[in-house]
């Protein structure tokens, strides 16, 4: 029978008897091997970790649970957090499911439709704060610090105790973790947690590899890169429009204790990996996750990557999310009047 992240990780989670079983059954996400992409770049182990089948479309779940779990059994009833979309839904839909309060602080203009429909839909009160994510991450924090209220934004460490279970998983399907594992990079509390969650396993004898760990940011939000904070975080990604990220140090640990890297790519790179992805393997993600799939492209044309190694790409969010980003890239629907005739002679059958 499926089970939700704290009954299938319950052992490796900060949980006991006392912490409510809260649960929409996320996690336990297919590991979808390549069919098209991995073999046209020479790779022999590609897959594509599905994260966006998760219940509100995106892995924001699997730290959210956790975090709920654990503000419900301090006793809180009211969830803020500050979000770039993702983590609204997921912090709304917990809340609907256990009778909480919810309240989500977007930055008014910068958040993708769809996404604020799933919080308002979930029964969130949603305040657009006029200002960036990183402004209106400062501005919750401060509410958390003065009112009763718990805070789930990813500083919240259980939401990447949480994360981590989606790196127990790709080592449960593949026997062992993988050479690389390459994700998005926003606020890094996701290649945080992957890093955490692989060092446990290791450290248990449950794989015997530790991957390296590959970032993708976008080349107008990419501060780790860069080095320095970005005022004006701007991409196509909504999901990574990040100027100074929360986990910053956890991304940079990760990456240099694993022998990985962190690089940026642009928004073509982006949109471009997002349509290779849907029309050559069926797989329909939202810009942010198609961040590190432009880099993979980048780094097997350049013959960085061993041909036989295996590659885990993190799909973190599902393409629904944000359709708007992705239809200025493919042909429109063709219109016509007529029959069958017509119709063969337009398809030039
Ligand atoms: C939140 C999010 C990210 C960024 O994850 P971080 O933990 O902030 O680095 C990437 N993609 C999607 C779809 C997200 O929702």
């Amino acid at each position: 029978m499926r089970v939700g992240v704290l009954e299938r990780y319950r052992e490796w989670l900060p949980v006991d008897e006392r912490t409510p079983p809260v649960s929409l059954l996320e996690g336990s996400t297919p590991l979808v091997p390549s069919r098209n992409i991995g073999p046209a770049l020479g790779l022999e182990r590609l897959y594509f970790k599905c994260e966006g089948l998760n219940p509100t479309g995106s892995f924001k779940d699997r730290g959210m649970v956790v975090a709920v779990a654990k503000a419900m059994e301090e006793g809180a009833r009211v969830l803020v957090c500050a979000s770039t979309g993702n983590t609204s839904a997921s912090a709304a839909a917990y809340a609907a499911s256990q009778r909480l309060r919810a309240i989500v602080v977007v930055p008014a203009g910068e958040i993708a439709m769809n996404k604020l429909s799933q919080a308002l839909m979930y029964g969130a009160k949603v305040v657009a704060l006029r200002g960036n994510f990183d402004e209106a991450l400062r501005t919750v924090r401060e509410l958390a610090a003065h009112y009763p209220v718990a805070l789930v934004n990813s500083v919240n460490p259980y939401r990447l105790e949480g994360q981590k279970t989606a790196a127990f998983e790709i080592v449960d399907a593949l026997g062992d973790a993988p050479d690389y594992l390459v994700l998005p990079v926003g606020n890094a509390g996701n290649i945080t947690a992957y890093w955490k969650g692989f060092r446990e396993y290791h450290q248990a004898g449950r794989c015997r590899v530790l991957p390296r760990m590959v970032g993708a940011q976008a080349e107008g939000a990419a501060p780790i890169v860069q080095g320095r904070v970005v005022e004006q975080p701007r991409t196509v990604a909504s999901a990574i429009r990040i100027g100074n990220p929360a986990s910053w140090e956890g991304a940079t640990t990760a990456r240099d204790q694993s022998g990985g890297l962190i690089d940026a790519v642009t928004d073509t790179e982006i949109l471009q990996a997002q349509v290779l992805l849907a029309s050559s393997e069926g797989l329909f993600a939202e810009p942010a996750s198609c961040a590190p799939l432009a880099l993979l492209v980048r780094l097997a044309r350049q013959g960085r990557i061993d041909a036989q190694s295996t590659t885990v790409v993190v799909l973190t969010g599902n393409g629904l999310k944000d359709p708007d980003a992705a239809l200025g890239n493919v042909e429109p629907p063709v219109e016509l009047d007529g029959d069958a005739r017509a119709l063969a002679k337009a398809l030039k059958l």
